[in-house]
């Protein structure tokens, strides 16, 4: 869920400098899955690995080495993808954390975003404070 030729370097991360808010709009996931399929990290913070490792049935430890890696930047820790680029959690039928995925994921394109994001994002606006997504 990053960058690619389609998405210029830095674009598809939280805290890009590009990201413009719209306090007066929430984006209601589609799950259509194309951020899944991003190339790029896909941030872990260091809280969020006991839930996922739990949600999973697997030690810490035994999480962070079968699925993740070092971030590019080298910074912290990112989800594996797969040969084809897609993240390592996307399965047939969704996210296979979705309840514990991690904020990166939770926050798009609500709490980040990037020019050019409602190209290939489903996400439907509504007023905010009609939904919480
Ligand atoms: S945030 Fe957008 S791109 Fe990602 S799954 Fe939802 S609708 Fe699709
Ligand atoms: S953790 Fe889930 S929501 Fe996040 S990129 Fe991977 S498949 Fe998509």
């Amino acid at each position: 869920m990053s960058d690619s030729a389609e998405h210029p370097a830095g674009h598809g991360s939280p805290g890009n400098d590009l990201t413009v808010l719209e306090p007066d709009v929430n984006y209601v996931c589609q799950r259509c899955n194309a951020c899944c399929k991003w190339p790029g990290d896909v941030r872990i913070a260091e809280g969020e690995i006991a839930p996922i490792a739990a949600y999973l049935g697997m030690a810490e430890d035994e999480f962070i080495s079968h699925y993740t890696r070092l971030r590019t930047n080298r910074q912290g820790l990112s989800l594996i993808e797969k040969e084809n680029h897609e993240c390592i959690m996307l399965e047939a039928g969704g996210c296979r954390i979705h309840l514990v995925k991690p904020s990166q994921c939770a926050g798009f394109p609500n709490k980040w975003n990037f020019p050019g994001w409602r190209k290939i994002c489903e996400a439907i606006p509504v007023p905010a404070g009609d939904i919480t997504v």
